[in-house]
């Protein structure tokens, strides 16, 4: 995947991509634990770097629901959107609307070439409305 994206294949880079690819939607300090235990001593800024490479090269999509720090994920290119929870902030993939992007159409497109429409619905999470229900 990395050569494929023009990267240089780095050992740091290998790392976080498989980090990436185990844990949907992993915050940084998780992966960073990740790449750690694959790896040894990694500085934070490392990973930083190399995961700012990779998502710039399309390898993996960052996320960032409002009041959360960043995600990543390895499920790219297919407009995806996700369910996040107001309570615990689990987050959950939900498939495209219609399988193309952009999903929705705008309401008023002002003239812009729109070729992204990045959906989160907010809710609650069944282990949240049960613990609720039991509460
Ligand atoms: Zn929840
Ligand atoms: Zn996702």
């Amino acid at each position: 995947m990395l050569r494929e994206a023009a990267l240089r294949v780095t050992r740091p880079r290998m790392a976080v991509l498989s980090a990436v690819h185990d844990q949907a939607h992993a915050d940084t300090d998780s992966l960073i634990r990740t790449v750690r235990a694959d790896l040894g001593e990694v500085s934070h800024q490392a990973v930083y770097d190399v995961l700012r490479a990779l998502t710039a090269a399309g390898l993996v999509r960052r996320i960032q629901p409002s009041a959360s720090v960043a995600r990543y994920e390895a499920r790219v290119g297919d407009n995806h959107h996700h369910l996040v929870c107001r309570s615990c902030g689990a987050i959950s993939d939900v498939d495209c609307a219609v399988g193309a992007t952009p999903c929705l159409t705008a309401a008023d497109e002002q003239g812009y070439a729109i070729d992204e429409a990045e959906v989160i619905y907010w809710g609650r999470c069944p282990e949240c409305l049960a613990a609720e229900d039991a509460g």
